[in-house]
């Protein structure tokens, strides 16, 4: 079969895009950091291409399909997400698009607890008072104290690949998990860290005994300390579960006053003129964010505000970012790999020309 496919990617994904040239492919990259605009991708989808390579700030949709129509083969999305990519629409022009998903589940699992740990104990502010010469003494409760994460209670929203990540890496602190997912549940994942927890306590390698569960988003919202949000962003009408705003002025009012909100999934699963309200209220104690409803967040957002700046860490869409998560092009360590490899798999026709069997392709059902 004859390689000379053409392909254009909306960024540089590195050098896993060597693999493509190497095979003769002919590539042609977006040089701008920032996402080409859309009249632009229309153009080179318009221009014939076999494949587009695309990040979640690409908007990809009936026009873009149709502008493709005929000659669009696949898309390939550096990213698990894949909200940006109207799946009706691909199934409509019976496109597949692939995504990343599994090589950045323990990096972004890890980024969650690492924030988390940031917000509770309190290290942002902490670290301001050293660089800004405040640190005027030693004292057992000023400036302020954090609070532990070991032993508490943490809620996991959304059991799926990153929320079971997650699970690990919170029981390895000794913490007792609630779980809730409407549309999943891995009983048996949950039962093996019961008896990994049971295991600890037994031969006296945690104090406490711990325990994990799933439970009902009301009792998850009432009893946990920390909230760890690791679902995909479904709007209305999407599905039978959405979670646009699924943390709203209701849901927030419900978490304790003390508990802390963790988000590293996609911006509008969170309500931010809610949250900030939230924070500047006292209804709950913090949030740590990775995801915003727009991106790069707004000069004007509301978590902006000094006055909850304690309390509201901001990071910059950032969980996957370790180096050969994003980049590695082992198709098994780095998304950028897996983009590659779900686009090649397409194009050449890899299992058989079986889209329905080709690991990385998301809209199987169309096939
Ligand atoms: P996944 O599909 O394996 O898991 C998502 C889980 O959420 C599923 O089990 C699903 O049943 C559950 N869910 C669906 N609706 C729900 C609801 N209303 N309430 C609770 N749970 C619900 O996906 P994943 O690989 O774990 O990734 C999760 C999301 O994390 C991605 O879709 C992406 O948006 C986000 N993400 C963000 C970053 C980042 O850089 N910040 C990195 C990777 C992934």
């Amino acid at each position: 079969m004859s390689k000379n496919f053409r392909v254009f990617a909306t960024c540089d994904i590195g050098p896993a895009l060597d693999v493509l040239r190497k095979r003769g492919y002919q590539l042609e990259v977006y040089p701008d950091p920032k996402a080409p605009p859309k009249s632009l991708l229309l153009e080179k989808v318009r221009s014939r291409i076999d494949g587009l390579i695309t990040t979640l700030r690409d908007q990809i949709d009936a026009e873009v399909f149709e502008a493709g129509k005929g000659t669009l083969k696949v898309v390939a999305q550096l990213a698990v997400g894949f909200d940006n990519i109207n799946r009706a629409d691909a199934n409509r022009y019976k496109v597949p698009f692939t995504n990343t998903a599994d090589v950045l589940t323990e990096a972004t699992a890890e980024f969650a607890f690492f924030i988390m740990g940031d917000l509770a104990r309190r290290l942002w502010p902490a670290e301001h008072l050293t660089r800004e010469n405040k640190w005027g003494f030693w004292h057992p409760y000023l400036p302020f104290l954090g609070d532990e994460v070991t032993g508490k209670t943490i809620a996991i929203i959304g059991t799926g690949r990153i929320g079971l990540a997650m699970i690990k890496k919170c029981a390895g602190f000794d913490m007792n998990i609630l779980c809730y997912d409407p549309a999943y549940q891995n009983h048996e994942f949950i039962k093996g860290i019961q008896e990994t927890m049971d295991l600890r306590h037994a031969r006296g390698i945690q104090r406490e005994k711990t325990g994990i569960k799933y439970v009902s988003f009301e009792e998850a919202l009432r009893e946990a300390d920390f909230i760890s949000v690791h679902v995909p962003l479904i709007r209305a009408g999407e599905s039978s579960t959405p979670t646009f705003h699924l943390f709203n002025e209701r849901t927030l009012r419900m978490m304790k006053p003390t508990a802390l909100l963790v988000n590293t999934s996609r911006g509008p699963v969170v309500d931010e003129a809610a949250l900030a309200r939230a924070l500047k209220e006292n209804w709950i104690a913090g949030a740590a964010l990775d995801v915003y409803e727009k991106e790069p967040l707004p000069a004007d957002s509301p978590l902006r505000d000094p006055a909850i700046e304690d309390r509201c860490r901001l990071l910059p869409h950032f969980a996957s970012a370790g180096k050969i998560t994003r980049l590695s092009s082992d198709p098994d360590k780095g998304m950028a790999g897996r983009c590659v490899q779900g686009l090649i798999d397409v194009l050449e026709g890899n299992y058989g020309g079986d889209v329905k069997k080709m690991p990385y392709v998301v809209n199987k059902e169309v096939f």
